[in-house]
This record gives C-alpha cells, structure tokens and sequence, in this order.
C-alpha cells in the first residue's frame, strides 16, 4: 500500500512557511515503512533538529481505481481517519532550495502517524469536518475539511490521474496552520470533532 500525500492545501499553512500558492495540488508518496508502528513513540530522528507536526484529515481507499471523476470519487473511500505527516523541516527546506525531492524529510521510518478510523456514515458533511491536535494539552492545529483549497473528491480526481488507487492506499489531504517543532516528551492527541483518534509521545 501506499500514503499519498498533499502539500499545500489550507491558505493560512501555504502563509505561515512563506510558499506560493499552487496551481495544481502539491502531491508527494511515503512508503509502507514511514508508517509509525501502533502504541509506538515517535522518535526524532538524528538527521534533524526541527520536526514539525503537521496534522491532517485522512482518507482510506477501499477499491481499485484509475481516473476516477470527481462525481463517483466518493464511492471509493468509507473511512475518514486523522494522523500526522510529520516533516523534517530543516532538511526539507535545504532539498526545496535546491530543487530536490522532498523523500528524506518526509518518508522516514515513522514520519507517517495513522489514528483510529470512523466511517464515513458519521458524517453529515465531509467537507465540513472540524479536527484539531492537541500538544501537552493545549491546540495547536485546529482545522476544518472546508477550508481546503482541493476537496477531498477533487484530491481522490487528481490523483487518480496519475497513480492507480488500491485498497488500502491512504490518502494525506494536507495540513493547516499552525505547524511547529516536537521535542522529547512532547504528547501529542488528535481529534476529530471530540473524538480522541491517537495519542502519542515524542522521544
Ligand atoms: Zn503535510
């Protein structure tokens, strides 16, 4: 399987690090061993000095598809999930500056967080959900799916142009502001609404 992930999709996260705002989504993979084991810690890695958080609203595809139209993306995904695309971010800016692939400071070994899953049906609306992350207990991210510059079907449209998606491919919808730095013994709760979907801790 494999995480699909989407750069720059909230405004004020395209603000806060200075980007451009995309013309087309920003689309970048992580692999299968990024994915951050069940009741695991995190741990920073020794390449970097300032790992961000980044959470995001995630999306679990449960058939096989290609070019998909956004009008039928909805039928190919029944969980809404949350997690973390966590970012070497010092590491990340060296590779933007040079124009290089943004793999290193993104797909390492547990740089991808996945909580728990709720179905779809849950939901009145997906492109109205409210979902936060909470560090030593207070909020630091606090976002919601309509304010995504791509929505969630038109992710699913866009990326289907390019890659085959399969059952269990996770789809990263991208984070909103307020990205910033994890240090040891950080903890780190995301929330949908006021559902607790993970719980982890920074070493
Ligand atoms: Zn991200």
């Amino acid at each position: 399987m494999k995480l699909i992930c989407i750069g720059r999709n909230y405004t004020e996260h395209i603000k806060e690090l200075a980007n451009e705002k995309p013309t087309d989504p920003v689309v970048f993979l992580k692999p299968d061993t990024s994915i951050l084991l069940k009741k695991q810690p995190f741990f920073i890695p020794d390449f970097s000095n300032d790992v961000h958080h980044e959470v995001e609203i995630l999306i679990k595809i449960n058939r096989v598809g290609k070019h998909i139209d956004k009008k039928f993306a909805h039928k190919y995904y029944d969980e809404v999930g949350l997690g973390i695309d966590f970012t070497a971010r010092d590491l990340q800016s060296q590779l933007k500056s040079k124009g290089l692939p943004w793999e290193k400071a993104k797909a390492f070994d547990g740089a991808a967080v996945i909580g728990k899953w709720l179905s779809k049906s849950e939901f009145e609306n997906v492109d109205n959900i409210g979902f936060s992350l909470h560090k030593n207990e207070t909020i630091v991210q606090d976002g919601n799916t309509s304010l995504m510059l791509w929505k969630i079907d038109e992710l699913i449209e866009y990326v289907s142009k390019y890659f085959t998606l399969k059952i269990g491919d996770i789809i990263f919808t991208g984070t909103p502001a307020g990205v910033g730095k994890v240090v040891a013994n950080d903890k780190l709760k995301g929330f949908i609404e006021n559902r607790e979907l993970f719980s982890i801790t920074v070493k």
